[in-house]
């Protein structure tokens, strides 16, 4: 078959999820995510060795389900990509290993991906017609320069981009990032792990100011995030209630309702800021595992929209960790020339646990 775009087999193995998917371009011929949920659960959290053993039991099968389902031979992908950080470094290792020996046996270009560019464009992916998603966007004409806001279980991140592969962080987490506090707090209320999802699924039922937390890093001065206080604060809130004799379901969805507006506005107040000291921007990229609540995609939308920005986001299927946008950030690499031939500096690409943007 012949094809007008790069055709593209992209890796992710970053955290618990084993991914692979295949594009022709920024479209999205197949992506396929074996997640490990379910093993991790009964550590309460991501197990490393663990992730990295399923990794290697699940990955040749994962290659061959995503070669399949876009019905791709390998002689006929131009590129191999993959992740090589930031993330958990054995685990990044199993996934980064498997696409570099790929590229090597079939004589193919090596992309090496920074896993945080991936969330960032993961709104621009196509569907396999070519059709942009809900939230995404088929031209790439007049976004730049933008903003990304990137909030998953390991990063909370406002990133001003000047142009694709041009980025510069302006705020971060000092400590923990946004998911990570919401499955603290989903543990502290019994959710079992991840139980994050459970505090945003919770906070429908609740009433906005019936339980107030103050919002970190207001008066701070940067755009600058931080999520251990308000945590230490949630906890302090619980043992206060139990200690009082209320049973948890007299006050938990006011409660996760209290905590979900807190952190939607520590979000919102940082992206204010961030919008009104960069004046020229024309777009919000927003991207992360956290915005699998649909409620903080349409409440950081609003304010996106209220400055007149485009707002991108992806969907469902693209918001957690997957190897669809992993292409997608490998597709804007091919276009500036960021990829390796040479088969000894692909050998030496080795992971990076703690990239940054
Ligand atoms: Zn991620």
């Amino acid at each position: 078959m012949k094809h007008n775009e790069p055709v593209i087999i992209a890796f992710d193995t970053s955290c618990d999820d084993t991914s692979i998917a295949i594009l022709e371009g920024r479209k999205v011929l197949s992506s396929v995510v074996s997640s490990q949920v379910e093993i991790h659960a009964q550590w309460g959290g991501v197990v490393p060795d663990i992730a990295r053993r399923e990794h290697e039991k699940n990955i040749p099968m994962v290659y061959e389900e995503a070669l399949k389902k876009a019905k791709i031979k390998i002689e006929d992908v131009d590129y191999v990509a993959a992740t090589y950080g930031p993330g958990l470094a054995i685990d990044l290792e199993v996934g980064l290993a498997f696409a570099k020996e790929l590229a090597i046996k079939y004589n193919k270009p090596f992309v090496p991906v920074n896993h945080m560019e991936g969330h960032m464009f993961s709104g621009l992916s196509l569907n396999s017609k070519g059709k942009a998603n809900p939230g995404g966007v088929v031209e790439l004409d007049n976004l730049f320069p933008a903003l990304a806001l990137l909030i998953s279980g390991k990063h909370t991140e406002l990133v001003l981009i000047n142009k694709i592969g041009d980025y510069k962080k302006i705020g971060e987490t000092l400590d923990d990032a946004v998911g990570e506090a919401f499955d603290k707090v989903g543990r502290m209320l019994n959710f079992g792990y991840p139980g994050g999802p459970v505090v945003c699924e919770f906070a429908k039922k609740g009433v906005s100011g019936n339980i107030k937390f103050t919002i970190p890093m207001k008066n701070s001065g940067d755009m600058n995030f931080s999520y251990s206080g308000l945590k230490t604060a949630a906890l302090y809130k619980t043992k206060e209630l139990r200690e009082a004799g209320k049973q948890d379901k007299e006050w938990v969805y006011d409660f996760c309702r209290g905590f979900l507006d807190t952190v939607i506005d520590s979000l919102n107040l940082k992206l204010k800021m961030a919008v009104e000291s960069n004046p020229g921007v024309r777009t919000l990229f927003v991207g992360g595992g956290v915005f699998n609540s649909e409620e903080i995609v349409r409440k950081i939308g609003n304010t996106a929209r209220s400055y007149g920005l485009t707002y991108i986001y992806s969907d469902q299927e693209y918001r957690g960790d997957n190897a669809g946008m992993i292409g997608v950030s490998a597709y804007f690499n091919i276009l500036n020339g960021k990829y390796l031939s040479n088969v000894d500096e692909i050998r030496k690409v080795d992971r990076d646990p703690r990239l940054s943007l």
